[in-house]
């Protein structure tokens, strides 16, 4: 490798650390190559002597094109091609409420992608997806299948705080659809599942009740997607924890036929 080209690789590294600063993000999951590179003794000269290494956790940090290759025919984007875009979004009225706009979190590979609404006005304030008393409830019960949501890929419908008395309409949907179905081609997730009735009407572009939605497998293209209840409604009526249960050993069995 020369010199220039490691060079290269350096700016990148530092781009997008300095992009993950930007959105919030201030850790990585431990990997191999990470501990590798921490245990590498600093050279005189860093940028040639690292090269091999610094290529190995660019892909780890940034989940380049390799990873998004699963499939052929996907477009070659990285999630942060997509946050880019989006930049300080005014697409929509949402804007004016919000404090930060709360793209997504986890793995940019993740198995499971969950997708709630919108972000609640605490994880607005707080700058974390489901940071909130649903979010702890969110995080039991995919617990109860083994499932840790910092293996998940979280993010909802639209990016920017809305409320259930004031919910996302129609015009804010369509605005921020785009991202989120670009998010969902990147990640491309083995199962998808969306919270409450929203989420699952517009992936599916169907109007029905999530009671008529619930306790079966769809598709959103050719990825299975499960529709559950959203926390929040679960933490207002406690009757449904049990048909709730039976969504989770749903989700559960589908994400088992790819371990
Ligand atoms: Fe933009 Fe989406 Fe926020 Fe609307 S909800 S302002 S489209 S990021």
């Amino acid at each position: 490798m020369t010199q220039d080209s490691s060079r290269k690789i350096l700016q990148d590294i530092g781009k997008t650390l300095q992009f993950h600063a930007l959105i919030g993000r201030d850790s990585y999951v431990k990997s191999e190559a990470i501990q590798s590179f921490l245990s590498v003794p600093l050279p005189e000269d860093p940028i040639v002597a690292l090269g091999g290494e610094f290529s190995k956790i660019r892909r780890n940090i940034s989940c380049q094109k390799a990873d998004v290759s699963k499939k052929a025919t996907l477009p070659q984007k990285t999630l942060e091609d997509i946050r880019r875009e989006l930049g300080d979004c005014t697409r929509c009225g949402l804007h004016e409420g919000r404090t930060r706009i709360l793209f997504g979190a986890g793995p940019c590979n993740a198995r499971v992608m969950i997708i709630g609404e919108w972000p609640s006005r605490e994880d607005d304030a707080e700058g974390v997806l489901f940071s909130d008393k649903e979010g702890d409830l969110l995080r039991k019960m995919f617990q109860a299948i083994n499932v840790n949501l910092n293996d998940a890929y979280l993010t909802n419908i639209v990016k920017c705080r809305a409320s259930e008395l004031s919910p996302p309409g129609k015009d804010h949907v369509s605005a921020c659809r785009p991202f989120l179905l670009s998010q969902i081609d990147v990640v491309a997730p083995k199962v998808i599942v969306t919270l409450g009735p929203l989420a699952a009407q517009t992936l599916l572009s169907a109007n029905k009740l999530l009671i008529h939605l619930r306790g079966r497998v769809h598709r959103y293209k050719s990825t299975p997607l499960i529709p559950i209840f959203h926390p929040s409604y679960l933490l207002k009526n406690p009757e449904m924890k049990k048909a709730a249960w039976i969504d989770l050993q749903l989700v559960q069995r589908e994400i088992q036929k790819h371990d």
